[in-house]
């Protein structure tokens, strides 16, 4: 391994100084900066990323400031990024560092884990790449690339988890000169050179010790992953109107967009009105205790694909009736032009559009 070990790491060092992609948190050896970053990365596209992270280190420069932030302001800045829980645990992590640590992230992995919302890769990354210490991490890019240049076959060793490839990422770095350099190039290697189809083996820095071009393995390493049939929800998006105003609901705090404001969803199994047509409204009734009439299902049916589940939403406009004075904490009226104030998904920017709902304006 130490041979191994001590090859990666010194040809990868001056391929990352040549080769590197040029972003914002590369430019950067402020902790709380790269950890950021790092919690935006995690199943997001790079050039996603890109917008978000110049704006939310605007509204929150530092650990203090997000720590004094409130939940809703900071998931409003993280609308339309998905993975809501990674605002919500980015925000407690924020809070515990500032009052368990004086405001400073800490440099070492084992204070790290201790920090809501920082697991095994996130620590290794903020410890290497901001400290420059010699701390392992392995994500999806750097465990395709050693199981690639190892031949590693079985596909229990190949994945982020494996044991093997911990131990190779930190002999890799224990022999770097430089582990911040090296970290990053490992993860570089596997997002722009190593990739999951067609790797270009031709202009990589490691491949004359890389067992899987050796033996023609890139198509089969690592094994393709087998997927279950993605559950499907089918549910009505209740647009409840009183007068030109909206209701929209606030998600609960645990599940699905916690915390981020949607409009009442319900099955639609079970849930029809009259008919067949529309919603039940004694199912709206029931859920939102609110009064309505007039069931129509709009035209628009809208999709969202998340991770493991997909909706399949179907806006159905509704009208209140008598007097809506007690809706309680979880219900906000909009009127024409307002968002709800806080985090608002893309799912829901989905919805409001299919309502043609005029979402340019101010916040509620
Ligand atoms: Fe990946 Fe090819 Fe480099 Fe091997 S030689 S590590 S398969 S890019």
């Amino acid at each position: 391994m130490t041979g191994f070990a001590r090859y990666v790491a010194a040809r990868l060092a001056p391929w990352f100084r040549d080769h590197h992609r040029d972003l914002a948190w590369r430019r950067t050896r402020d902790p709380y900066a790269i950890w950021v970053s790092e919690i935006m990365l995690q199943q997001t596209r790079v050039e996603t990323v890109k917008d978000y992270y110049p704006r939310f280190l605007q509204r929150f420069p530092d650990v203090g400031t997000l720590a004094a932030a409130d939940q809703a302001s900071v998931l409003q800045a993280w609308s339309g990024l998905g993975y809501y829980r990674r605002a919500r645990l980015l925000h407690r992590g924020a809070q515990y560092i500032a009052t368990t640590c004086d405001g400073k992230v800490p440099d070492r992995v084992d204070a790290l884990r201790k920090v809501p919302g920082i697991g095994p890769y996130t620590a290794g990354a903020v410890a290497s790449i901001a400290y420059d210490k010699p701390a392992a991490l392995v994500d999806g890019n750097v465990a395709r690339v050693l199981s690639r240049l190892q031949g590693v076959m079985e596909p229990k060793h190949q994945d982020a988890k494996a044991p093997g490839h911990w131990q190779a990422t930190q002999a890799i770095v224990d022999a770097a000169k430089s582990p911040r350099i090296v970290a990053q190039a490992l993860m570089e290697l596997g997002a722009t050179v190593c990739t999951p189809v067609n790797p270009t083996c031709l202009v990589c820095p490691v491949r004359a010790r890389c067992v899987a071009r050796a033996r023609g393995l890139t198509a089969t390493i690592p094994a393709p992953k087998k997927r279950g049939p993605v559950p499907r929800d089918d549910l009505w998006a209740v647009a409840i109107y009183a007068g030109e105003k909206l209701l929209v609901h606030r998600r609960p705090d645990k599940g699905l967009l916690a915390g981020m404001w949607c409009l009442p969803l319900i099955p639609r199994e079970g849930n029809r009105g009259r008919g067949g047509k529309g919603v039940s409204l004694a199912a709206v009734r029931k859920q939102t205790g609110i009064r309505v009439a007039r069931s129509r299902e709009l035209d628009t049916a809208v999709k969202h694909i998340f991770t493991h589940r997909i909706w399949e939403l179907h806006p159905c406009r509704v009208e209140a009736t008598g007097k809506q004075t007690d809706i309680g904490t979880h219900y906000t009226w909009l009127h024409p032009g307002e968002l709800p104030s806080g985090g608002v998904p893309k799912v829901t920017r989905k919805l409001l559009a299919a309502l043609t709902w005029d979402t340019s304006s101010k916040r509620a």
